[in-house]
C-alpha cells in the first residue's frame, strides 16, 4: 500500500510540471504522507501490533490537504513544500529511532535487517533535511527536476522502491518460516520442545560431534486416575505443572521436552552417570513434594513420576538404543512400584554398572 501511494505521488509529480499550487500537487503531497503512514502501520503489523490502516489513511489525506491549503494561503508555496520535507524528515527520523529501540525488543531476532533498514531510512531522512535547507535558501527553483540534487533524491528513492519490496517479502517469509518451525517443534500445551523439536536439536548436536549425553525418560504415575477423578482439564493443568517443575529441576544446559501424553524427557549433556542420577532424583523428589494445583478441592492432588535413565549416547544410532533402554528402565521402574529412578541395563558387559545404591544414597541425602 505504501509503495502504491508513493508511486501515485511520483506519477502526479511528473504530470504536474514545475513546482507550484495545483490540485495534483496537493494530492501528491497528501499521498506522500499517506505512504509514510502505510509503511509505519505495515511495520507495526509485521512486528505483531494490531494497528488500523484505512481510517487513519483517509484522516491523514484529508487533514493534510487542509493543512496545505492553510500553509499556501498564509505563507505561499515554499512553505507548503518545506512542510512536506520537514514532515518526511521527522517521520523517517521517528522510524529510525523506533527501529533502533526495537532492536532490543520486538526486532531482537532481526538485528542485521533492522540495522540495514536504519541506514536506508536514515538516508531518506538526510535527503529530506537537505531538501528543506535548499528550499528555504533558494525557494521553488531548488525543486527543478533537472537539478542535480533532485536527480540524486529520486534515484535514491527509486532504488529503495526497487530494493525494499522484495526485501520485505523476504523478511515476512523468514519470520513466517521461523514461526512455523517453532510451532512444529513445540508442544502447544506445555510450551516444551516436542519429540520432533528434540530430534532436530539432537541432529544438530550430533553434527557438532558432541561429548555425549544421557536421556532421562520421565512418566507420570497413574496419570489416568487424575483424568478420571478430576477431569481432562485438570489433567492438562497437571501436565503444565509437571512441565514447570521439570524446567526448574534440571540444570541450565539440560533440555526438557514432552515426548507425548504424560511422558517427558530430559537430556543431560556430558553423559556423566552421577550427574544424570542427581538430575533424575531431583526431578523425582521435586514432583513428589510439589502441590500440583492451588485452590479448594485440590489439596489431595499430588503425583509422582518414574524416571528411566539411559546409557550415554553420542550419535543417531546410540540415541535410538538409548531411547529403547530408557523405556525398558522406565517399565521396570513401574513394575517395581513407581515413584523411583531406574537405570538402563548396560548393553556391553564391560560398561560400568551404575548401582541403585547411588540413587538411594542421593535420595537419602535430598532434603
Ligand atoms: P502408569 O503409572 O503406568 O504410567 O499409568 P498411567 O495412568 O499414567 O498411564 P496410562 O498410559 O494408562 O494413561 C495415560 C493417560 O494419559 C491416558 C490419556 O488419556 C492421558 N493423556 C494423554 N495425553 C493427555 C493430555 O494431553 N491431556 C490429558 N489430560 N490427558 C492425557
Ligand atoms: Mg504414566
Ligand atoms: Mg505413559
Amino acid at each position: 500500500m505504501g509503495n502504491l501511494l508513493l508511486g501515485f505521488a511520483y506519477v502526479l509529480q511528473l504530470l504536474e510540471g514545475p513546482a507550484g499550487w495545483s490540485w495534483m500537487s496537493v494530492v501528491n503531497h497528501s499521498f506522500t504522507l499517506c505512504a509514510l503512514l502505510a509503511y509505519s502501520v505495515g511495520g507495526a503489523r509485521f512486528f505483531g501490533r494490531q494497528v488500523p490502516l484505512l481510517w487513519p489513511l483517509i484522516g491523514v489525506a484529508l487533514g493534510y490537504a487542509l493543512v496545505q491549503w492553510m500553509l499556501h494561503a498564509l505563507w505561499g508555496s515554499v512553505a507548503r513544500y518545506a512542510a512536506l520535507s520537514a514532515t518526511c524528515a521527522l517521520s523517517f527520523a521517528c522510524m529510525v529511532v523506533a527501529l533502533a529501540a526495537g532492536m532490543r525488543s520486538f526486532a531482537r531476532d532481526m538485528r542485521g535487517e533492522a540495522l540495514l533498514l536504519i541506514v536506508l531510512i536514515g538516508g531518506i531522512c538526510v535527503l529530506n533535511v537537505l531538501k528543506l535547507e535548499k528550499l528555504l535558501a533558494g525557494g521553488l527553483p531548488a525543486l527543478r527536476m533537472d537539478g542535480r540534487f533532485q536527480m540524486v533524491f529520486y534515484v535514491y528513492m527509486c532504488s529503495l522502491a526497487t530494493i525494499i519490496p522484495p526485501a520485505i517479502v523476504w523478511l515476512v517469509l523468514r519470520r513466517l518460516t521461523d514461526t512455523l518451525r517453532g510451532v512444529a517443534a513445540h508442544d502447544p500445551l506445555t510450551q516444551l520442545l516436542n519429540r520432533r523439536g528434540l530430534g532436530e536439536l539432537l541432529d544438530a548436536s550430533f553434527r557438532r560431534r558432541n561429548t555425549g549425553a544421557r536421556l532421562l525418560l520421565v512418566d507420570i504415575d497413574h496419570f489416568k486416575c487424575i483424568n478420571d477423578n478430576y477431569g481432562h482439564h485438570v489433567g492438562d493443568a497437571v501436565l503444565c505443572a509437571v512441565a514447570g517443575i521439570l524446567r526448574g529441576a534440571v540444570r541450565k544446559d539440560d533440555v526438557v521436552c514432552r515426548m507425548g501424553g504424560e511422558e517427558f524427557a530430559a537430556i543431560c549433556p556430558g553423559g556423566d552417570a552421577e550427574t544424570a542420577l542427581r538430575v533424575a532424583e531431583c526431578i523425582r523428589s521435586s514432583v513428589e513434594s510439589a502441590a500440583m494445583l492451588q485452590g479448594p478441592g485440590y489439596e489431595d492432588l499430588r503425583c509422582t513420576v518414574t524416571v528411566g535413565i539411559s546409557e550415554r549416547f553420542t550419535d543417531h544410532a546410540s540415541w535410538e538404543r538409548a531411547m529403547r533402554a530408557a523405556d525398558a528402565a522406565l517399565y521396570r521402574g513401574k513394575n517395581a512400584g513407581r515413584n523411583r529412578v531406574e537405570w538402563a541395563l548396560p548393553s556391553h558387559a564391560s560398561d560400568p554398572v551404575p548401582t541403585l545404591q547411588m540413587g538411594v544414597e542421593l535420595a537419602r541425602a535430598a532434603p
